[in-house]
């Protein structure tokens, strides 16, 4: 007997550094996890290095990486990938942004890189979309993202990457102009349409309703836009072509479902998913098992331990955690189903950003030779029968262990 499906559980950030808070231990040692140490106990585990020994990954990275598309051939920027995530469906050659609402001063100077974290944009992005009208047969998309972020593609011909960004980065700080960073047309074409768009977009910021009414609440408008991130969107095989599978992408994080809807995953909105440690758990896990019910493949991000991490808080991180393995508790009855969990990078606090430390794995259903191993964590992991794998080893090891591999040789 095989199991017929996969649930991929991407556990984002999860594995840590020995932290002086916690006795010296990680936080994923030190938290509560008996449904991740049930899985370790009855499936087989190993540690894995997302894209490879030494490389830190970004999350997009070891994403594609895991999931069987070489980030060195397919990644092209993080911006095609976060306006794919926003909802617009891009071609190969369209250029993507990642945009942020931002507040400007009266002296056109940066007074809020986030617009006092507005929400509820779309009105915004509707009235830019309807109003802004680019030159040269140039057509764009501008979509709402989680909070005050959002997401640009411009869709023509002959447009190029390789474009600055206007945000300061800092507060106080005009925004620059968008520059061409090589001397070809093309790119020269990208720069001046985003400035296009920036202008006419301000416009209408300036003047909405939406932005009016902020202002007399004392809430900082949104009346500026900030790009960065620009990349040209590649071509992806479709994940169901090359791994026989049919596949959903249920995550909080705008940048994952962007990568999973490039790669042919269905995008599976969960209410209530934040991308932080107050997510919606429960719904997540449940939206999980109601997919795994039509489809062969699931890849579920859980993102709020990486958070942590970056905030630098080990004992939040541990708190995290154990609320997510409470959480995961109705993984444990699924049958016919490879239940897969692993991180896509370390995180840990004392370094506050992602680090090149392998994470841990588990392979639990039908056909595993189980292991020794009964916890999940970075170091019991590493003495599972996995050993040390590549990222890039993930989905054929489990194509081979759901039969869909195809011999090589006679
Ligand atoms: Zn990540
Ligand atoms: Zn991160």
């Amino acid at each position: 007997m095989t199991a017929g499906r996969v649930l991929l559980l991407v556990l984002d950030g999860i594995s840590d550094r020995p932290c002086s808070e916690l006795g010296g231990r990680t936080p994923l040692e030190a938290a509560e996890t008996p449904v991740l140490d049930r899985l370790a106990r009855e499936g087989i585990c190993g540690i894995m290095d997302p894209i490879g020994p030494g490389i830190r990954p970004g999350s997009d990275t070891a994403h594609l990486s895991i999931l069987g598309y070489p980030p060195d051939r397919y990644y092209t920027g993080r911006g095609p990938l976060e306006a794919e995530g926003c909802g617009i469906h891009m071609e190969p050659g369209m250029i993507g942004f990642r945009a942020n609402f931002a507040t400007l001063d009266r002296e056109g100077r940066v007074a809020d890189r986030r617009a006092g974290r507005i929400h509820g944009t779309a009105p915004l992005c509707d009235a830019i979309e309807k109003e802004v009208r680019l030159k040269h047969g140039i057509s764009f998309r501008f979509r709402p993202g989680a909070g005050h972020r959002a997401a640009l593609a411009l869709k023509g011909a002959d447009l190029g990457p390789r474009v600055s960004s206007n945000d300061p980065k800092t507060e106080g700080l005009q925004p620059p102009e968008i520059k061409p960073l090589t001397r070809e047309a093309k790119d020269r074409r990208t720069a001046e349409a985003c400035n296009d768009f920036l202008r006419q977009a301000g416009a209408i910021l300036a003047d909405h309703p939406l932005n009016r009414s902020r202002k007399e609440e004392g809430l900082p408008p949104a009346n500026t836009i900030l790009l960065r991130g620009a990349g040209e969107m590649g071509r992806f095989e479709p994940f169901a072509d090359r791994f026989h599978m049919q596949g959903s992408v249920i995550a909080a994080a705008t940048l994952i479902t962007g990568i999973g809807r490039a790669i042919g995953l269905e995008s599976v909105p969960v209410p209530g998913i934040t991308g932080s440690a107050d997510t919606n758990l429960g719904g997540k896990v449940k939206a999980a098992l109601a997919e795994l019910g039509k489809k062969e493949f699931v890849l579920l991000n859980i993102k709020g331990a990486d958070e942590a991490g970056h905030d630098g808080l080990p004992v939040q991180k541990r708190e995290f955690i154990s609320r997510v393995d409470t959480a995961l508790e109705p993984l444990l009855s699924l049958e016919d189903t490879l239940v897969v969990a692993c991180g896509d990078h370390s995180t840990p606090c004392s370094i506050r950003d992602h680090s090149a430390d392998p994470v841990p794995l588990v392979i639990r259903g039908e056909g595993v030779r189980v292991d020794r191993v009964t916890r999940f964590s970075e170091t019991a992991c590493a003495e599972g029968g996995l050993h040390r794998i590549p990222g890039s080893a993930l989905l054929p090891i489990l194509l081979d262990l759901v039969n869909r591999a195809r011999k090589y040789g006679a």
